[in-house]
């Protein structure tokens, strides 16, 4: 079984880049400025600030990654106020925030939302032409799972 939840034409977009990535995902949004510009932007406290500096698109602004903004976002996901995320995380660079990026990533596959960290993906989902039309989400059905240790401890209980 399956759930479903409805995307609107114009998408919330998640904006996050690493340090050595904030330039290639500003260079990727100029690209794509008039593909972007009707949709809503939301981000991570420095990519956002520098997306809404170069750009002039209004982003609303999380904490900075390291500082919590990235579980910020993977709890917006959750709570399905979030419905592309475009994170140019960075390969090359441990970082602090190892558990929040895994994390973060870990939350957009559950939750099946279009993820891009790279320039070719991103480039990919914002040609679509689902990415400007009304969408239905295909979720798995959590109850099963939600249900796991009620049903079990309804049964112990009934047993005594
Ligand atoms: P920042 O955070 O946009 O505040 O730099 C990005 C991150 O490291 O997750």
């Amino acid at each position: 079984m399956s759930t479903h939840l409805q995307m609107n034409a114009q998408k919330n977009i998640a904006l996050v880049a690493h340090d050595h990535k904030k330039q290639d995902l500003i260079e990727w949004c100029e690209k794509h400025y008039d593909a972007l510009k009707p949709h809503r932007f939301f981000g991570t406290g420095t990519t956002g600030q520098l997306i809404e500096n170069a750009l002039g698109f209004s982003v609303h602004r999380f904490q900075s990654g390291p500082l919590g903004g990235d579980q910020q976002i993977g709890a917006k996901i959750v709570e399905n106020e979030i419905d592309v995320l475009i994170f140019f995380w960075d390969p090359l660079e441990p970082m602090s925030h190892d558990p929040d990026i895994k994390a973060l990533l870990r939350l957009a596959v559950l939750w099946n939302i279009p993820t891009a960290s790279n320039i070719t993906t991103a480039d990919f989902l914002i040609t679509s032409p689902l990415f400007i039309s009304e969408y239905v989400r295909v979720l798995p059905d959590f109850t099963d799972y939600r249900n796991r240790l009620t049903a079990s401890h309804n049964a112990v209980i009934a047993s005594k």
